[in-house]
C-alpha cells in the first residue's frame, strides 16, 4: 500500500490498517537505497523500532542532524574530531521524539559543527541534491533536506540553525524549513556551535509535519537554562487560519542586488497572491540589514571557537596514543581532527576575542545584534510577518562551490543571519521553480509568533 503523507501514515498505524512494525523495516531498506543514490546520512540504524510508547507520532521514521546527541548512536557532528563518539544520553528533543512513539532511523550528514551554507564541509561526504546531483543541497543541515527530499516513505527531519542552516537546505532542496524562536526547543545535548544563536527546528515535506514536529519538541526544558518558559502547543492548528487582514512587508534590503532578481520576483508574485488573499502586503525598509551578516559572524566565530577547545583527544571522539607533552598531543588531534573551515574559524574566532579586540569586535557585534532585534520589534509592531527570498541563488553547483571564496560563501547568508541572530522564528517553503530548480521563501515573524509563519507557510503551500 502507498501512503504518502505522515498524516496518511499516521493515522493508519492507529487505525490498525498498517503496523509500523512491518513498515519500518521497508523504510529503512528505502532509506539504504537513498544513501546510496545522495548520501544523505553519517549513520543509518538498521534496527530502527518505534519507541515503547504509543506517542502520537507512533512508528513515523525520523532523522536527526549528527549535532544532537542519541544514546547509543554515534554522533559526529559531522567531525573527524568526534568520530566514534557514542553519546550516553540523549538530547531532550531526542528523549520527546521517543516519547512521542517516532522511531530514529538515523543521523544525517552536515557541515562539520554547522560551519557552512552548502554541506560542502562535511567530514564524511557531502549530501547531493536529489534534484541534480552536481548541486549543493545547502547547509548546514544538507543531509537533513536531502533525505526529505528523496524520501519516498512517510519521514520528518530535525534540523538545527544557528544562521541559516534550516532556511538554505530547505530552499535547495524544495522543502519546507521551520526554524522556531530562540528557546522554543531546548539545546540541552546538542554539540554547540553558537550558544547564543542555535536554535533545533525542523525539514519537513509539508508545512503541517513541520507544525506537528514543533508541537512535539519545543516546551520549557529544565536542562537547558536558556529554553523558554512559553508552553508548547498544538501549532497544526494554526494550519487553517486566515491571512484575510494580516499585514505582511516586503523589506526592500532583501530584494536588492545580489539576489538573482528571478528568485525575487517569484516571492513577489506569491506576495500579491496573499494580498489577493485579503492580506495588506507593503514594502518597508530595514536599513540595518547591511549589518547583519559581519556581526553574525562575529559572535558566531567567537563562540564557536571556545566551544572547540574541549575536543583535544581526551574526552570524546578521536583518540591516539599520547606521545609528546599534552600540547604537541592536542595539537596533533586537533590538525587531523578539524577541517580546513573549523580551523579557520577557530581561529578568527580566538582573534576577535583577545584582549584589546574583544571591545572592538566582539562586543561591538552585540551592539549591533541589540539593534537588529530592535529594528525587527519595530517593524512587528505595525507587520505579522516579513516576506524574503530565502536563498539569494539557486541550489549553486558544487564545481562552482569550490570556486567562491570564504567571504563569498558567508555573503550567501544575507537573507538568514539577521533573522536568526535576532532569534525570529523563520519558515521557508518551496514557491515553485526556476530553470527546474527549487526556490523558498521566508517567512519572518515575531518572538513565539511561529504560528502567524505557518499560517502564511499554509497558505502558500495551498496556492500552488
Ligand atoms: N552558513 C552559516 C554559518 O556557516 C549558518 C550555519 C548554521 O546555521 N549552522 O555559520
Amino acid at each position: 500500500m502507498l501512503i504518502a503523507t505522515v498524516r496518511d501514515y499516521l493515522e493508519a498505524v492507529k487505525s490498525g490498517e498498517i503496523k509500523a512494525e512491518d513498515f519500518l523495516p521497508e523504510a529503512i531498506q528505502k532509506a539504504e537505497r537513498i544513501q546510496k543514490a545522495y548520501s544523505p546520512f553519517i549513520t543509518i540504524d538498521k534496527k530502527a523500532r518505534p519507541s515503547a510508547s504509543k506517542g502520537p507520532l507512533y512508528g513515523l521514521p525520523v532523522s536527526i542532524k549528527d549535532s544532537i546527541c542519541t544514546n547509543g548512536m554515534q554522533t559526529t557532528a559531522g567531525s573527524k574530531i568526534l568520530e566514534g563518539y557514542i553519546p550516553p544520553f540523549d538530547a531532550t528533543c531526542v528523549t520527546r521524539i521517543k516519547d512521542s512513539g517516532a522511531a530514529i532511523i538515523g543521523k544525517t550528514a552536515m557541515d562539520e559543527f554547522g560551519f557552512g551554507t552548502f554541506s560542502t564541509n562535511c567530514a564524511y561526504g557531502a549530501p547531493k541534491n536529489p534534484l541534480d546531483i552536481e548541486r549543493s543541497c545547502g547547509g548546514s543541515s544538507g543531509g537533513a533536506g536531502c533525505i526529505t527530499a528523496a524520501a519516498d516513505f512517510p519521514h520528518i527531519a530535525i534540523a538545527q540553525s544557528t544562521g541559516g542552516s534550516i532556511t538554505a537546505p530547505a530552499a535547495f532542496t524544495g522543502t519546507v524549513g521551520l526554524t522556531p524562536t530562540y528557546g522554543r526547543v531546548s539545546r540541552y545535548g546538542l554539540i554547540d556551535y553558537s550558544n547564543s544563536m542555535d536554535k533545533i527546528g525542523v525539514i519537513s515535506k509539508c508545512v503541517y509535519d513541520s507544525a506537528l514536529m514543533l508541537s512535539v519538541i519545543s516546551g520549557h526544558d529544565p536542562l537547558d537554562s536558556t529554553s523558554s518558559e512559553v508552553k508548547s502547543e498544538d501549532f497544526t492548528k494554526h494550519l487553517n487560519s486566515d491571512v484575510k487582514g494580516m499585514k505582511i512587508a516586503l523589506p526592500k534590503e532583501y530584494f536588492s542586488s545580489g539576489i538573482d532578481p528571478k528568485i525575487a520576483k517569484l516571492v513577489r508574485d506569491k506576495a500579491e497572491r496573499l494580498q489577493q488573499l485579503g492580506a495588506k502586503v507593503e514594502d518597508v525598509s530595514l536599513p540595518l540589514t547591511k549589518y547583519a551578516m559581519p556581526a553574525y559572524y562575529m559572535i558566531a566565530l567567537s563562540e564557536a571557537s571556545t566551544n572547540l577547545a574541549k575536543f583535544c583527544g581526551l574526552r570524546y571522539g578521536l583518540q591516539k596514543e599520547i606521545q609528546g607533552n599534552f600540547d604537541e598531543y592536542f595539537s596533533k588531534i586537533r590538525t587531523e581532527g578539524f577541517g580546513e573551515e573549523a580551523k579557520r574559524r577557530i581561529i578568527f574566532g580566538t582573534y576577535a576575542r583577545m584582549a584589546g579586540y574583544r571591545d572592538a569586535y566582539y562586543l561591538k557585534a552585540f551592539k549591533v545584534r541589540a539593534r537588529i532585534i530592535d529594528e525587527f520589534k519595530k517593524t512587528f509592531a505595525k507587520y505579522d510577518a516579513l516576506i524574503t527570498p530565502s536563498m539569494p541563488i539557486l541550489p549553486p553547483k558544487f564545481s562552482d562551490i569550490s570556486k567562491l571564496s570564504p567571504i563569498q560563501i558567508y555573503n550567501m547568508d544575507i537573507m538568514t543571519t539577521a533573522p536568526n541572530m535576532a532569534g525570529m522564528p523563520t519558515l521557508s517553503v518551496p514557491i515553485g521553480k526556476i530553470d527546474g530548480l527549487p526556490v523558498g521563501m521566508q517567512i519572518i515573524s515575531n518572538h513565539f509568533m511561529e504560528g502567524k509563519t505557518i499560517a502564511i507557510g499554509a497558505k502558500i503551500e495551498e496556492l500552488k
